[in-house]
């Protein structure tokens, strides 16, 4: 049965359409259960509060179909980390043809969208590893275990990297 998007579908500003990244990936899984999206951080910055994620859409040959970025500061978000990578993701998925015509981010112009909840419940719900703040046990997602293995050697989330000093400090 073809994905239902329409149940998804969010009214905004101008009388358009937005279709929720959660939506754009569950409709992803459907289609192409055999393809995935990965993330990564492009720039994490704690301390001034940015983050830069992209996102790719990648085959089931480990073709690159579509990518995306996205910024987001801790003005704009308390959990900007997390709202950078599911947007990156949405974009990169819009951009590969789920919800485009429902992706207002995508136009120039830049039309407010609405607030999309990270993704990361539900890219757990579907990943075994247990991906977890080695200090406080705060869930953290994939591209901040990524960044905080390679700068601390072990996973913390973005409020306990502030505490610990990054790996190229220590061996000073
Ligand atoms: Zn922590």
């Amino acid at each position: 049965m073809a994905f239902n998007f329409k149940r998804y579908l969010i009214k905004v500003q101008g009388g358009r359409y937005y279709l929720p990244v959660a939506a754009r990936l569950v409709w992803f899984r459907e289609e192409h259960p055999d393809w995935r999206v990965e993330t990564e951080p492009l720039e994490l910055d704690v301390e001034r509060g940015i983050a830069v994620f992209r996102a790719r859409v990648i085959d089931e040959h480990g073709n690159v179909l579509a990518t995306g970025t996205k910024m987001e500061t801790r003005e704009g978000f308390a959990d900007f980390i997390e709202k950078a990578e599911t947007g990156a993701i949405g974009r990169a998925l819009a951009v590969a043809g789920f919800g485009t015509q429902f992706a207002p981010e995508l136009s120039e112009g830049g039309v407010a969208h609405p607030v999309d909840t990270p993704v990361g419940a539900l890219r757990e719900r579907e990943k075994p590893r247990d991906l977890r703040c080695s200090d406080c046990g705060a869930p953290i997602t994939e591209g901040v275990y990524k960044l905080s293995e390679d700068r601390f050697g072990r996973p913390l989330c973005a409020n306990c990297q502030k505490k610990h000093a990054p790996l190229s400090q220590q061996k000073q």
